[in-house]
């Protein structure tokens, strides 16, 4: 991608209403518009990042065996009344509308209750079992409280993974089977270090859920951590009981907050009976299916890595995330050699964002840092004699003077 191609531009300041440092860094970076309060447009670099964090997500859930769908995003509320879920005192997060006939509707704030009842028409037998669809989808939830930027939006990106089982032990069995893909997912977005799975509350059908919560000084969640046992509590289940079951004591833990990046829950019969999903079992007996809910949220990742590893400079992004992996800036009267460069870098496999403004050098290089590529790669006048590049890694890495070939033997 050529700059001069790209039609955002980098901005001096975000908008005045906007809080959050991950949304004033994409913003200014020209990754996302804000439309309003937990709103956001997400632009060419922007979505580029998204998808490459769906990507990495949709790796690791077709790995265990997930089955790729996209449901609906309007909701008739018959579903949600069968469920108990329709009323706003019971879910207070509902967009509501009506269609013209006069019947209510509402914007999807989560899916269990239509993909229980659409798994109606194929789940039938214990043969049919265990299943596991999940999709990418635009949720609507009508927040009290939207200031974290992309970390909390009114309408924001999720990964809802389902699964349908025959046995308590199958669920189970899955579920430990999942948790360690999320493992994968946050290890492959650079979080594994950061990103803890903690013991939160179970509802009816176990004792626990477990959430997925990245350390961080702007989370909304306090959870409570041993490092070296690799145990962390949620703030709302950390009680002396808890403590004592999982063999901690409270001088031993670190009190911090965190993100929630993910969740992973046992729902039991808590739809499949309502609903009335069942399934036919090798003895011919009428059985409930067992369901578990594993949510994770792409727009808030997107958001948490911004502001994770940024610095006064702007945003530094991880190599699997960012949208290019080189920005590539040309000084001085060499547009055809860093053409030809644009081609070669791309050729042995590195993608580009090319800075071909006619700009000055201090301009670029600030847009560099803003924008926050992987490396930047600067090719001028001076050093073209040398046949030398300059390659700057953007995670704080010294500056080198590099051939070609030493250049991709780095970074192709
Ligand atoms: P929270 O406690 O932060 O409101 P939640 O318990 O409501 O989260 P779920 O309904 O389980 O979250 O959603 C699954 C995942 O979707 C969460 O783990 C989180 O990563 C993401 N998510 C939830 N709400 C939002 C939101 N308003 N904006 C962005 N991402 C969200
Ligand atoms: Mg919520």
């Amino acid at each position: 991608m050529r700059v001069t191609h790209l039609f955002t531009k980098t901005l001096k300041n975000a908008p005045a209403d906007e809080v959050a440092k991950n949304a004033q860094l994409l913003i200014r970076a020209g990754f996302v518009y804000k439309e309003m309060a937990g709103v956001y447009a997400y632009l060419p670099l922007g979505k580029k990042v998204l998808e490459n964090i769906i990507q990495i997500i949709r790796e690791e859930m077709d790995a265990v065996g997930g089955n790729e769908i996209s449901l609906t995003a309007l909701q008739p509320s018959a579903v949600w009344e069968a469920s108990g879920r329709w009323d706003d005192s019971v879910l207070d997060v509902w967009f509501k509308t009506k269609l013209a006939n006069g019947s209510e509707l509402g914007l999807a704030p989560t899916h269990e209750e239509p993909l229980t009842k659409l798994m109606k028409s194929y789940i039938h037998s214990y043969k049919d079992l265990p299943l596991y669809p999940y999709q990418f989808q635009i949720k609507f939830r009508n927040e009290l409280r939207s200031k974290s930027g992309l970390m909390r939006g009114r309408e924001f990106w999720m990964k809802d993974l389902y699964s349908f089982s025959r046995t308590q032990e199958e669920h189970d069995a899955f579920y430990e089977k999942i948790s360690l893909a999320y493992d994968r997912v946050f290890e492959r977005l650079g979080l594994g270090d950061s990103t803890f799975k903690t013991f939160a509350s179970g509802g009816s059908f176990a004792k626990f859920s477990h959430e997925f919560q990245t350390i961080s000084e702007v989370g909304e969640d306090i959870i409570y951590l041993h490092r070296e046992k690799n145990i962390a509590i949620n703030e709302e289940v950390y009680t002396d009981e808890v403590l004592a079951e999982l063999g901690v004591s409270k001088d031993e833990l670190e009190e911090v907050k965190a993100v929630e990046v993910g969740n992973i829950f046992t729902l039991g019969t808590r739809f499949s009976d309502p609903l009335d999903l069942k399934f036919t079992d090798e003895n011919g007996e009428s059985k409930p299916v067992i369901m578990g809910s594993y949510g994770i949220g792409p727009s808030r990742l997107m958001g948490l890595i911004a502001e994770h590893f940024a610095d006064d400079k702007g945003l530094v992004w991880p190599e699997n995330v960012a949208p290019y992996k080189a920005y590539l800036v040309s000084i001085g009267n060499v547009a055809e050699q860093a053409n030809e460069l644009y081609e070669k870098l791309q050729a042995a496999g590195v993608t580009v964002l090319f800075d071909d403004r006619d700009e000055r050098p201090g301009a670029k290089f600030a847009d560099a840092e803003l924008i926050g590529l992987p490396y930047r790669v600067t090719i001028s006048e001076r050093l073209i004699g040398d046949g030398k590049l300059e390659f700057t890694p953007r995670n704080g890495g010294e500056t080198e003077l590099l051939t070609l070939d030493e250049l991709l033997a780095k970074i192709a």
